[in-house]
């Protein structure tokens, strides 16, 4: 484990925190309330007043925000409903009552313009080639909304082409396209990036390269009027039902710059791509093994479609929530630390099996949010606040891809070149008290050091994220600082449960994936435990509060694909 430089450590947290002789105490069990009363002849603890204040985060409050923030009363907080409004209120409401200041200073919330987006899809969507055709019905085989903000949406007589996974990526020497012509064409592609190499996308780890936002951007950079994603359940890292919930009902997006748009953005399941692809009397499993080479080109399959839909176009707002613990120094205190958390989930939809139509997103993300509460009032229990500022950020719509924060850094309160990091929640451990902690994104920031440390002193150890290949780095908000340069912190549940055997955290990690994420049945539930998210709070308090304390600002590994950005924001 990295050990951090004595000038590093000797910085002050807070104004209780300037002991000369900074020594970490041996790794104590694991508990909640790490702090203990030090044996007489161990110099003081630098941290003691971090330790202290870090109580302020207890198993109690967090299950009763979450409880409170997932209730049906806020109807899932969708973006642009009652719900949503009422949510906000609440949060902004806990931000106030713990003693902090409207984000910029005037307001507590930050409004966000929003597209609401329902498009009326064809019960079965035919494609035809030489006389047959082959028909895929809505839900079962294909999901698909607009690509456009328009209220109607055409394609006619499109062909269809398959372009592999329709990357362009010049510092690998790979680009699917090869400057074929697929202006008016749909594209169908694959989803993830090559894995298979480690010189080839980070192997398994999935980059962006790899998300479905990419996939439709791409598209439309070629000029395709649609483009249609194969789904495998290891491709994707989510069953369909994940896109079917998602991807139904109203979806929203920030208003359109004028960038390049699809007509139509789609998914469908590998089986209705196998029948797809054989009408062209092509094989699956061949198209995507030629895929899997440089020196693949697109294929076109000979197959055409028309397809036209109309949708129903709203405008209105939502907000991010933001509450200001200003920096009690004159210049670093004009630098922020943020901590984020999406206040957003799904809303009303399609009932399940029990008639439950509220999608509560207890875990997702009330859980974050609670944290982000719980973090906000560990700071206020610091004899005094930090050197440099902390901003306490609920974003909006980031179920609908990451919208609130990427508002943010559109419109952020301070040159993006002075935010020192993002320490996003997104999720949280309901399942107990761990060894380990899931850090995404390390080994990308100089944030890995503070995280070790913080880590050890609550007896617990650091590992990458554990599920690399679903891109959990690009699918929560710190993706959005990511791209203008702030470097992030995510931390997940850990893996490995005191008192449980090897495994039994995956297992319930990957149970919760099956049976609940994203559906109605995201709700609080008695057997939860809580002890293990304290531990996790207290731990991006510490990192943060480390950070806000002075110091240099974090930075990116040198090479890493976000270092450019932060250059630029520095001026450098
Ligand atoms: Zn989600």
């Amino acid at each position: 484990m990295p050990q951090l430089s004595r000038s590093v450590l000797a910085l002050t947290v807070a104004a209780a925190c300037s002991h000369p002789q900074p020594k970490a105490p041996p790794a104590e069990p694991v508990t909640p309330a790490a702090a203990q009363p030090a044996p007489a002849a161990v110099p003081p603890d630098p941290y003691a007043a971090l330790d202290a204040a870090g109580k302020a985060i207890t198993a109690d409050f967090l299950r009763e925000q979450i409880t409170k923030i997932s209730s049906d009363e806020f109807e899932g907080r969708g973006p642009m409903t009652r719900g949503d409004e009422a949510a906000r209120g609440y949060l902004a409401s806990q931000l106030q009552a713990i003693g902090l200041e409207p984000g910029d200073g005037t307001s507590w919330q930050q409004p966000v313009d929003l597209v609401g987006i329902k498009a009326e899809m064809p019960a079965r969507w035919t494609f035809h080639r030489s006389g047959k055709s082959v028909a895929l019905s809505w839900w079962d085989q294909y999901i698909a909304r607009s690509g456009t903000q328009n209220e109607r949406s055409a394609v006619t007589n499109a062909e269809l082409v398959f372009v592999g996974y329709g990357i362009q990526a010049p510092e690998y020497g790979w680009d699917d396209f090869k400057g074929v012509n697929l202006k008016g064409k749909i594209l169908v592609i694959m989803n993830n990036d090559p894995d298979w190499d480690p010189a080839l996308f980070a192997g398994p780890t999935r980059l962006f390269y790899g998300r479905w936002d990419y996939k439709y951007e791409s598209a439309a950079r070629q000029g395709a009027a649609g483009a249609l994603i194969i789904h495998t359940t290891p491709s994707a890292g989510y069953p369909f039902q994940v896109v079917q919930t998602s991807w139904s009902g109203e979806t929203f997006e920030l208003p359109t710059a004028g960038e390049p748009r699809v007509q139509v953005r789609g998914w469908v399941t590998e089986d209705a791509a196998r029948s797809l692809v054989a009408l062209a009397g092509r094989d699956l499993s061949k198209l995507i093994e030629s895929a899997r080479h440089k020196e693949f080109a697109p294929v076109p399959l000979g197959i055409t479609t028309s397809l036209a839909f109309t949708s129903k176009v709203s405008r209105g707002k939502s907000a991010n929530v933001w509450g200001l613990l200003r920096g009690s120094d004159p210049v670093l205190g004009k630098e922020v630390v943020v901590y984020s958390a999406h206040h957003d989930h799904l809303g009303i939809r399609k009932p399940d099996a029990t008639g439950d139509k509220i999608y509560n997103g207890a875990l997702d993300n009330a859980s974050g949010c609670s944290q982000v509460l719980a973090i906000a009032r560990a700071y206020k229990a610091l004899p005094a606040p930090p050197r440099r500022s902390v901003l306490f950020l609920f974003v909006a719509g980031e179920e609908q891809g990451l919208l609130g924060s990427l508002y943010y850094t559109l419109h952020p309160t301070v040159p993006t070149g002075k935010i020192a990091a993002d320490i996003n929640y997104d999720g949280g451990d309901v399942w107990g008290v761990t060894r380990d902690v899931t850090y995404v994104g390390k080994g990308k920031t100089t944030l890995d050091p503070l995280v070790d440390e913080f880590a050890a002193r609550q007896g617990r150890t650091v590992k990458p994220d554990q599920f690399p290949d679903r891109g959990a780095f690009y699918r929560s908000d710190q993706f959005s600082f990511a791209k203008i340069g702030v470097p992030g912190l995510y931390l997940h549940t850990g893996t490995e449960f005191v008192g449980r055997p090897a495994g039994w955290g995956r297992e319930q990690i990957e149970a919760f994936e099956k049976t609940r994420y994203h559906q109605a049945s995201d709700q609080v539930q008695p057997d939860w435990n809580f002890d293990g998210m304290v531990l996790d709070a207290q731990l991006g308090f510490a990192v943060g509060a480390k950070v806000a304390g002075g110091g240099p600002l974090p930075a990116w590994v040198p090479g890493d694909e976000f270092e450019a950005a932060r250059k630029q924001a520095l001026g450098r």
